[in-house]
């Protein structure tokens, strides 16, 4: 072959290189929140467990809160590894398989717009409720365990177990699941408000048969209202077992950002093939 030959080839071959390596980038959705923000199975050395690290979210944060959240993660994980039959932050499957949890209900506002999203696509949820709004809003929590959603306890008043008592938490949480008692619900599952407690608290929930659940992939609809940021924190980071955390009460507009997000966030993990479940479905007691 002439060196020519020879060049020509080679520039022929450099230039068959360079487009199949940029193939996938090429024929990327342009929609920001399609499917591109999901790496399925990166979490898969945590698969069957239920202290999967919660991960970072991939939007930009302020300093202050990005520190508090790091500590935050730090104290979680400690309490998974020291009670991971107890202190779960993920949901043992390696299948697809995920729960989306709303905190803070119920409502007679967000809460019900939420219960017509989840309704709209047939999905289940985990609600964390603050037991001094059941009386109040009794017809919504009806209406979600008719809708086979499950419904747990997020304490009395929304105290942060770690600035109070032993004592003070278990009557929280206590007399939050004698409400959710006399409802039928009889399953102990309670998610700390702040997502801490201290390991002797967890041992007072442990003697009483509670389980604490946190979650491993945090929407940061406290923080942000926009409904692209929301979506992104949950596609970013989602993975077999996740718990999600999101919330449906509470906050400055009336959870307007969680509830333009929920449709997003549904339709991509759908089409991702995700499962939806309850904590109940894949926790045993
Ligand atoms: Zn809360």
């Amino acid at each position: 072959m002439k060196p020519a030959h020879k060049m020509s080839m080679l520039i022929y071959l450099f230039i068959y290189f360079i487009l199949v390596q940029n193939m996938s980038s090429l024929t990327a959705r342009s929609n920001p929140v399609e499917l591109i923000y999901i790496k399925s199975s990166k979490q898969s050395n945590w698969a069957y467990t239920t202290s999967a690290p919660i991960t970072e979210p991939p939007i930009h944060i302020d300093g202050n809160i990005r520190t508090r959240l790091r500590n935050f993660r730090n104290e979680a994980a400690k309490l998974c590894q020291l009670y991971p039959e107890t202190f779960l932050s993920n949901l043992p499957t390696e299948k697809k398989k995920i729960a989306l949890t709303f905190d803070d209900g119920p409502d007679s506002r967000s809460t019900i717009k939420i219960l017509d999203i989840l309704e709209y696509y047939n999905i289940p949820a985990t609600f964390f409720v603050i037991g001094q709004n059941i009386d109040r809003h009794r017809e919504v929590i009806y209406r979600a365990i008719k809708n086979g959603h499950q419904i747990a306890n997020h304490s009395w008043t929304h105290i942060r177990p770690t600035s109070v008592s032993t004592s003070e938490l278990i009557s929280e949480v206590e007399k939050t699941q004698a409400k959710l008692q006399e409802m039928g619900i009889a399953a102990k599952i309670f998610r700390p408000p702040y997502g801490l407690v201290t390991p002797q608290q967890m041992e007072a929930l442990k003697a009483l048969g509670y389980k604490a659940v946190i979650w491993s992939v945090d929407s940061m609809d406290w923080y942000t209202s926009n409904p692209q940021e929301i979506a992104q924190c949950v596609l970013s980071n989602v993975h077999p077992g996740s718990i999600i955390l999101m919330h449906c009460a509470g906050g400055p507009d009336n959870r307007s950002g969680t509830i333009e997000a929920l449709p997003l966030i549904i339709s991509a993990l759908k089409r991702e093939g995700y499962e939806f479940v309850t904590i109940q479905q894949l926790i045993n007691y």
